[in-house]
């Protein structure tokens, strides 16, 4: 494997998630909070989408993607993400069950990763319309690494029932 220079900026997706508190504000300062990071520089945010929950029945989420360049190598940027949900007051109850902030990470350029806390790209990202909606938005072009199809082929092999985009 071809080592990371740390000084170089890679481009990241992130999928931002919310269906308790107000949401709508949660993310909106998320987005906020990553852009004062040093190390990020946040490049186009999607639309929020309202999408229904899967898992246990619980309120409609706001979901929406940001893309990022960032200097941190994968696991220091996924404990950045973990780090912003619990200052939003995550609070890991049931798998799948409601939450102010799901930050997940979706794409680190065309890397692979496999490791037990760590899973890149996000393995349900390519299934998952609420994820393709957005994604799809700021980056169409981006070649997933294990799919080999870009966002835009993935996101219109989905159904998007339940899935709705809001006006700003
Ligand atoms: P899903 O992964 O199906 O969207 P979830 O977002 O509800 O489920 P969480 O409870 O938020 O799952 O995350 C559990 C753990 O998943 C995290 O603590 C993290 O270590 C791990 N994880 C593995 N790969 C990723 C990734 N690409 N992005 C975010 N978390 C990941
Ligand atoms: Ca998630
Ligand atoms: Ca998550």
């Amino acid at each position: 494997m071809v080592p990371t220079d740390p000084k170089s900026e890679h481009p990241v997706a992130i999928a931002l998630g919310s269906n308790l508190g107000d949401s709508r504000a949660i993310l909106v300062a998320t987005i906020d909070q990553l852009s004062q990071d040093p190390k990020i520089t946040v490049q186009a945010q999607s639309h929020w989408f309202q999408t229904a929950a899967v898992g246990p029945p619980q309120p409609d989420y706001l979901n929406g993607c940001v893309s990022l360049l960032t200097t941190y190598s994968p696991q220091p940027l996924l404990e950045k993400l973990l780090q912003i949900e619990a200052q939003f007051g995550r609070v890991r109850r049931q798998r799948w069950g409601p939450r102010t902030l799901d930050l997940d990470l979706l794409l680190y350029g065309d890397r692979v990763i496999q490791t037990p806390t760590l899973t890149v790209p996000h393995p349900f990202l390519h299934e998952r319309a609420f994820v393709l909606a957005p994604l799809a938005e700021i980056c169409p072009g981006w070649v997933h690494p294990v799919q080999e199809q870009t966002i835009a082929e993935l996101a219109k092999a989905v159904d998007y029932t339940g899935v709705q985009q809001l006006s700003d």
